[in-house]
């Protein structure tokens, strides 16, 4: 039975790389049958921050990855915020130190900096082992002087394997990896003691994270040899690093870039059906000829073993594509509803939520659905397609560049299409699409001689302000004969 977790430590905004690893340990359990257990580690009081916790929370919920133990849903390993378990540490240390699996180390780093110069070691070389042998007088000389010991654990002289379910065999040579704190001289416990502690408590058997953690592997099985001699660990859990996210420029994507901000993508208009889907491609494919997918595909889908090694790349405009096919796919009212917060955002409509709207703004975008759903790629762009529906202001102020493309012939145009639309009988339902389309085809290029650039480009802009906007005759049946030649005179004058 599969028991994965996702735990982040609770710094910054969520971000892309955080996302992921929560996104492919949910895949994991569900695709397994097994459990996801998730967990805060918030031992650095100085980094971690309540407001960063609760946007971890925000996320998950908002993405609709859940989780079958932890936070907030409880369970029998709890508490499941590690800043509630210091006694347990405080505990397990102490059971290290006893069966001498971790030792007293009052070596300063200053201290062990000289030591590796005078012996000629370069400087990368870290702790030498020097307090592994101190003698009790020693020690109590070290108190003496005032000096508190910070907690290493002993590494063994031997190589250290183990298979990568994504990398295959990794190995660390023996005296590679150097004595490490797992509690500090102030008695903090450290993330290299809490984290496999947990994860031993906890009854994780696949931990599944990202490549930047590879180097505390080794630590960690070393530790948790010595949890299960002790009989904290019933078994030693199988490791599996996912590559790492590349930004820009073959970069690794930093956490502060903007593009791996979760929330940006939100603000922009991913869907949570797009951004998962795209997410769920940084480092694994359902196939060679098809990238999107439903969450339900991909659990049907996903092994872990099929994860790639290789460096991801995170490509913003493939992730845009991928949202419209998704976005694509919704049904109207839930494209609508969904639309509703940019909306109302943009200062296009009076709420943000559907049915808090007017009848009219409910009327026009429903008229308007099926023209905008296909044409917008993010949610953020359905303020600019709806945005001059919804105006009932007769004429609207073309945006600079929508004026630019307008010729000196753009006024005889609106004449002519002032002229041939004021003779359409509305009253009598003649006021659609199809039919508008057909008269000022004749009108302005049979007759008048315009190419269709030129004859319905000062339309367009006259009636929507821009020169991209949704199909112009739907635009017109939808705003009626009153305000569409309202907006041509607008123009012409
Ligand atoms: N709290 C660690 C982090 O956010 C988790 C590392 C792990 O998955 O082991 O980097």
């Amino acid at each position: 039975n599969v028991r994965v977790r996702f735990c982040p430590s609770p710094t910054g905004t969520p971000h892309v790389g955080m996302i992921r690893t929560a996104l492919f340990n949910w895949a994991e359990a569900r695709a397994t049958g097994g459990k996801l257990i998730f967990r805060i580690e918030d031992t650095d009081a100085v980094r971690d921050s309540e407001e960063s916790y609760n946007q971890i929370l925000e996320s998950l919920r908002w993405l609709g990855i859940d989780w079958d133990e932890g936070i907030d849903v409880g369970g029998p390993h709890g508490p499941y915020r590690q800043s509630e378990r210091t006694a347990i540490y405080k505990d397990v240390a102490a059971k290290l130190l006893e069966a001498g699996y971790a030792y007293e180390s009052f070596s300063t780093p200053e201290e062990i900096k000289e030591r590796n110069l005078a012996a000629g070691r370069p400087e990368a070389f870290g702790y030498d082992g020097y307090d592994r042998n101190l003698t009790e007088e020693q020690k109590a000389a070290f108190r003496a002087e005032g000096r508190k010991p910070a907690l290493r654990l002993k590494m063994p002289d031997e190589d250290i394997a183990f298979e990568d379910l994504i990398r295959g065999t990794i190995e660390f040579k023996a005296g590679s990896v150097p004595d490490y704190v797992i509690v500090r001289p102030n008695g903090d416990p450290l993330y290299t003691l809490t984290n496999p502690v947990d994860d031993a408590m906890m009854e994780i058997n696949v931990v599944l994270r990202g490549e930047d953690l590879l180097s505390s592997t080794p630590r960690q099985i070393v530790l948790y040899r010595y949890l299960m001699e002790l009989g904290i660990a019933k078994e030693m859990p199988l490791f599996g690093h996912m590559p790492y996210v590349m930004g820009q420029g073959n970069k690794k994507l930093s956490k502060r870039d903007p593009e791996s901000n979760l929330f940006n993508h939100r603000d922009n208009g991913f869907i949570r059906e797009g951004l998962l889907n795209y997410l769920a491609l940084l480092g694994w494919s359902i196939a060679p000829d098809n990238d999107v997918f439903s969450m339900d595909e991909m659990i049907a889908a996903f092994d872990v073993r099929d994860v790639k090694a290789n460096p991801a790349r995170f490509d913003l405009d493939k992730a845009i594509s991928i949202n419209a096919e998704h976005i694509r796919m919704l049904e109207p009212a839930d494209f609508l509803a969904r639309s509703v917060p940019y909306l109302f955002r943009d200062g296009v409509v009076s709420a943000d939520s559907w049915d808090a709207l007017t009848d009219r703004e409910r009327e026009i975008l429903n008229a308007s659905a099926e023209l905008v759903q296909p044409r917008v790629r993010l949610l953020g762009e359905v303020s600019g397609m709806v945005g001059s529906l919804l105006s009932t202001e007769g004429y609207i102020e073309p945006e600079a560049d929508a004026r630019k493309t307008l010729k000196d012939s753009a006024a005889d145009v609106l004449d002519k299409a002032i002229a041939t639309l004021e003779g359409v009988d509305e009253a009598a339902g003649a006021w659609k699409a199809e039919p508008l389309h057909e008269l000022l085809n004749v009108a302005l290029i049979e007759e008048g001689g315009y190419k269709p650039r030129l004859a319905f480009g000062p339309v367009r802009v006259a009636v929507s302000g821009r020169r991209v906007s949704p199909p112009l005759f739907e635009s017109m049946e939808i705003l009626g004969k009153e305000i569409t030649i309202a907006r041509l005179k607008g123009l012409r004058e």
